[in-house]
């Protein structure tokens, strides 16, 4: 049966495109975790919950239908049939995330999801999985966990790159914050699984982070 790659780190360590890239490589489809946390937030958002009351949150967490597309060429996800690719990377979406991705109810729901998608992977060969908590929650038995990291520095100007009309020092605060908020909450801080590779990508480009993964997979 088919190979599930998990690869965890924050935002900004270039996870992104080291995923699709390595997907892409193998043959493999690509499932962007954080998409799914960024589309129920976005529908929060869209019905008014209050997103300072986990209650709220929980109790409407049932409600938002999520369709992804795991095509590593061509990723995706949707909402109540909504393309919600574009509004999920805004401003107001990212700062309020974490808040959503704090509830328990949330993230029993999503992994339940993505445990579904994985294993409809396997047959068509398997699956890149993307996130902050695959090797440790989602797919504790994937045969390769990679855990990206990048200093404070690289990952703020490769966020800066990829956004218009911000300054380094700006997402440098809000990426603190956020991974402040991602690691302490109580349900799955954020965190490194013991038996995961840990790569650095500061001095790297996207080709060698790539390489890099190719060859832990081969391994
Ligand atoms: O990776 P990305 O920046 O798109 O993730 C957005 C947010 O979704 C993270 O800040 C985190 O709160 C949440 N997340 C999570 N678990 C995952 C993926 C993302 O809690 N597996």
């Amino acid at each position: 049966s088919g190979l599930v790659v998990a690869m965890d780190g924050p935002s900004g360590s270039g996870k992104s495109s080291a995923s699709r890239g390595v997907a892409r490589a193998l043959g493999l489809r690509y499932l962007d975790t954080g998409a799914m946390y960024r589309a129920v937030t976005w529908w929060m958002l869209q019905r008014g919950v209050d997103l300072e009351d986990p209650a709220a949150i929980a109790a409407r967490s049932a409600e938002p239908a999520l369709t992804m597309t795991i095509d590593p060429d061509a990723p995706g996800v949707a909402v109540d049939g909504v393309d919600v690719n574009g509004p999920i990377r805004g401003a107001e979406v990212t700062g309020a995330v974490s808040a959503v991705s704090a509830v328990p109810e949330v993230r029993r729901r999503l992994v339940d999801l993505q445990r579904e998608i994985i294993a409809g992977s396997l047959p068509d060969g398997g699956i890149v999985v993307e996130g902050r908590d695959i090797g440790t929650v989602v797919a504790p038995d994937a045969p390769v966990k990679i855990y990206l990291t990048a200093s404070a520095e690289a990952r703020a100007l490769r966020r800066t790159a990829e956004l218009e009309g911000t300054s380094v020092e700006a997402q440098r605060a809000a990426m603190a914050r956020r991974d402040t908020l991602d690691s302490t909450r109580k349900a799955d801080p954020l965190a490194k699984a013991a038996d995961a590779v840990e790569l650095d990508t500061t001095p790297l480009d996207l080709d060698e982070v790539i390489a890099e993964v190719l060859r832990i997979v081969k391994e």
